[in-house]
């Protein structure tokens, strides 16, 4: 590819909305151009990329046997009515309606839709076992998207669905998927973590998430450095402190000053009677204790009796399954807002965790406003409702091990796939069966597996950047090297040398790109850093007169030296 034959567009300064990084570098480097709330045009820069990911993916599915085909974006609603789907879903599900009024939906996934498939097309246990995937447009009208491709609401998935005759045999098809997906992540080049997930709504028995790993993740990952445990925050059994923690009641169990709180105001902020029982509020503070960051989450018992001066914390039983996506869910579960911090007396310093995507509600002063005493500024936003719940039921950083082979480790990941055991859900309700070898009908059981193809982009780029730009792993890199010839307009040398080595790149299959397009050094290097290209060649007459050109790695720091009939086997 010649620079000037194709679309390069690239800012010097992010949109006011992008809040992480990969969507700040994502805009800034031309890969995607909003059009719309979580709507995205794939930029060449970026379907570039999009269209690695997918190889990759696909290379690796019908390795392991799945079948490519391609279903519809949009599917009659009796489908997901047979399901039960079309109410369960809720406004996550995009609806629409044709010119005859007969409703559609447009698809957030697909199993309705290949288990019709299925239903009509498996008659025989002989056919079995099956795997079917597409790589298709997803919608899901996500109540808040956000972060650019991580979050959308039209996206990229790649979909497989398993049937199966028995359980032994779906066992067999999630393994062979799992270990597809180990696979495609580590040739994408990503660190990247498996752990037992949650089965949510969908329901079925076996569960696992793939995250990539990194500090801006959405969710916490618990896994054990010396075995195999691994677990969504919220998925992570409950287990024993390992003694290295301070008690949960250490910090905040001291009563409050009396006859110093605020009733009144309290339940003004609260929104609640003063006439309430007990309200409970749940809340995420770090502490620092002997130098250690201690955090730590709450529930607070907030009574009626307007005292508000018997608080309590604990650990909140029983949560191991729940999930609160939106304040109305906490205020149910609750009884309260999260949002009120109690008037707890410490004199350890405490802070307050913010999430770094919480849209701040308010800015208040809590309990007796006592020096010292009680917290001030505290924030909360809708969004740290649901890590803050999440982290709660679960462990903390140097509990023991459930497997008992040592001490747990937290870190943040990006779900980038996910795959399910389902069962026989999806076939029950929609009766697809065959016949075994008796010639008695049963139920297919059923496994899906997703990949959020557009998503890993992001997740890439929140793994992997620096204050230059992007720095993608090679195989999903939109070029793998540029060439930078310095003045190729002026100088015969250089235009030669620079037109030689791209030919015979091109001939080794190196997907290269010459940059043709004349600007100078600076700017020509800073447009490739940000795009995050890994590799890059300088072609000039200082170098050429020692027969030399100039290798740098997107990662390295100074450029070397190579000399020119070395530099195509360098770069292999
Ligand atoms: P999340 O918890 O992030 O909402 P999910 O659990 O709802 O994701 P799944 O139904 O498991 O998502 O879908 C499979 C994969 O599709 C996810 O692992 C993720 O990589 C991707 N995905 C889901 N929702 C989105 C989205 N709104 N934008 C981009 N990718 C998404
Ligand atoms: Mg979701
Ligand atoms: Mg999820
Ligand atoms: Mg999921």
């Amino acid at each position: 590819m010649r620079a000037t034959r194709f679309f390069i567009s690239t800012l010097k300064d992010a949109p006011a909305d992008a809040e992480i990084v990969s969507h700040k570098l994502m805009m800034r480097a031309g890969m995607i151009k909003r059009l719309g709330s979580g709507i995205y045009n794939y930029m060449p820069m970026g379907l570039r990329v999009i269209r690695k990911v997918e190889n990759i993916v696909r290379e690796e599915m019908n390795r392991s046997n799945a079948i490519e085909m391609l279903m519809p974006v949009v599917q009659p609603a009796e489908l997901w009515q047979e399901t039960g789907r079309w109410d369960k879903m809720g406004p996550e599900l995009m609806r629409v309606k044709d010119r005859h009024g007969r409703e559609y939906a447009i698809q957030p996934t697909s199993e309705e839709v290949i288990t019709d498939v299925v239903r009509s097309e498996i008659k025989s246990y002989r056919q079995l076992p099956l795997n079917f995937y597409h790589i298709q447009t997803k919608f899901r009208d996500e109540r808040r998207p956000r972060f650019g491709l991580m979050r959308g609401r039209e996206f990229t998935m790649k979909d497989a669905y398993s049937f199966d005759r028995n359980v032994d045999g779906l066992k067999q098809s999630y393994q062979v998927m799992f270990d597809a997906y180990v696979r495609i992540f580590t040739r994408f080049g990503l660190e990247f973590r498996a752990v037992a997930a949650d089965n949510g709504a969908i329901g079925g028995s076996g569960s696992h998430e793939f995250h990539v790993i990194a500090d801006t993740g959405e969710d916490a990952l618990v896994y054990c450095p010396s075995s195999d445990y691994a677990a969504n925050m919220e998925a992570a059994e409950a287990v024993a402190p390992s003694g290295e923690r301070q008690p949960a009641s250490a910090a905040l169990t001291k009563t409050a000053t009396p006859g110093k709180a605020k009733c009144e105001e309290v339940a003004e902020l609260l929104a609640i009677p003063l006439t309430s029982t007990v309200k409970s509020i749940v809340l995420t503070v770090e502490t620092e204790e002997k130098g250690a960051v201690q955090r730590q989450v709450w529930l607070l018992l907030l009574r009626g009796d307007h005292e508000l001066n018997e608080i309590k914390a604990s650990k909140i039983p029983g949560l191991a399954n729940h999930r609160f996506a939106t304040e109305d869910e906490i205020i149910e579960h609750f009884g309260t807002r999260p949002g009120y911090l109690g008037p707890i007396n410490t004199k350890l310093p405490v802070k307050i965790v913010a999430d770094r995507t919480v849209a701040m509600m308010s800015d208040f002063v809590c309990g007796a406003n006592e020096a010292d005493f009680h917290f001030t500024g505290a924030n909360w936003g809708r969004d740290v409702a649901e890590p803050m719940v999440a982290d709660l039921r679960n462990v903390v950083a140097g509990d023991a091990s459930p497997d008992g082979k040592g001490i747990l480790a937290v870190q943040r990941g990006i779900e980038v796939g996910h795959v399910f055991q389902l069962g026989t859900s999806y076939s029950e309700s929609m009766k697809a069966t065959f016949l075994d070898e008796n010639g008695k009908p049963q139920f297919l059981q059923m496994g899906c597996y997703g990949i959020g193809v557009t998503r890993i982009l992001g997740a890439a780029i929140e793994q992997n950047f620096d204050d230059k730009g992007i720095i993608w792993p090679t195989a999903i890199a939109p070029f793998e090297v540029v060439l930078c010839p310095m003045g190729m307009d002026k100088s015969e040398a250089v235009k030669q040398q620079v037109e030689k080595l791209y030919a015979e790149l091109l001939a080794v299959g190196v997907d290269v790109i010459l940059d043709d397009r004349g600007q100078r050094p600076g700017a020509m290097f800073a447009d490739w850093e940000l795009i995050g290209v890994p590799h890059r060649i300088v072609i000039g007459d200082r170098g050429l007169k020692d027969g030399n050109l100039e290798y740098q790695g997107r990662r390295d720091t100074e450029a070397s030296v190579v000399a020119v009939e070395e530099m195509l086997s360098f770069i292999q």
